[in-house]
């Protein structure tokens, strides 16, 4: 992990009404490690490091809170490890700062992938096998709204399966070969049970 920027804000700035200090960082390869994947050896021998951290709420606003923000589903980042350890480091240099957050600089990963040598032309599906798509969208159920606007957060449903406004760019995914989940982010298809019971359906697909 580095620091790629440090400001310090001595007023009210963007950020808060009074002072703070902000952090830009780039977590490289951690990027794909959450607390949940790096698993409770890392939890726990940064619970026996600082065990202030035992008291920050985090999210769930009572002691313990940040601990099991770290332990449940897949935890959370380190940017926000970060930012509960610089927080406690104050705490025992005798500050009273309680107030972080951390947010996304954006989608690094995905900004530049090509798959052609010059990365701008118009890729079609490969001809002579079935393609399938899988999107997923937050939304509960079908609305216009959740599909255009939210997908699942990152990417619109329309852009998730294929679609485009200029014809050139659309991948033609027959809509029998097209299943969108409703109320899951897109990592959520690598492990809900309806996208198993649909790729099992295809599977049989003797077409
Ligand atoms: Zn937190």
């Amino acid at each position: 992990m580095r620091i790629l920027d440090r400001s310090v804000y001595v007023g009210p700035s963007l950020y808060a009404h009074f002072p703070v200090i902000r952090l830009e960082l780039d977590l490289g390869d951690l990027e794909a490690w959450s607390t949940g994947r790096l698993g409770s050896g890392f939890v726990d021998a940064l619970a026996e490091a600082l065990p202030g951290l035992a008291e920050h709420g985090c999210s769930y606003r009572e002691p313990g809170g940040f601990f099991r923000r770290m332990r449940e589903d897949e935890g959370t980042w380190l940017g926000h490890v970060l930012e509960h350890v610089a927080i406690e480091l104050q705490n025992i240099a005798g500050e009273e700062v309680t107030f972080g957050k951390t947010r996304s600089a954006g989608i690094t990963d995905l900004r530049h992938g090509t798959i052609t040598k010059g990365g701008h032309e118009h890729v079609a599906l490969p001809s002579g096998m079935k393609c399938y798509a899988l999107a997923a969208t937050l939304g509960a159920r079908r609305s216009l709204l959740n599909e255009r606007l939210i997908g699942d957060g990152l990417v619109p449903l329309d852009s998730a399966l294929g679609r485009h406004g200029k014809a050139p760019h659309t991948l033609h995914f027959p809509k029998d070969r097209q299943w969108i989940g409703y109320g899951m982010g897109h990592l959520e298809l690598l492990n809900r049970p309806e996208v198993y019971s649909q790729l099992h359906t295809w599977m049989q697909d003797p077409g």
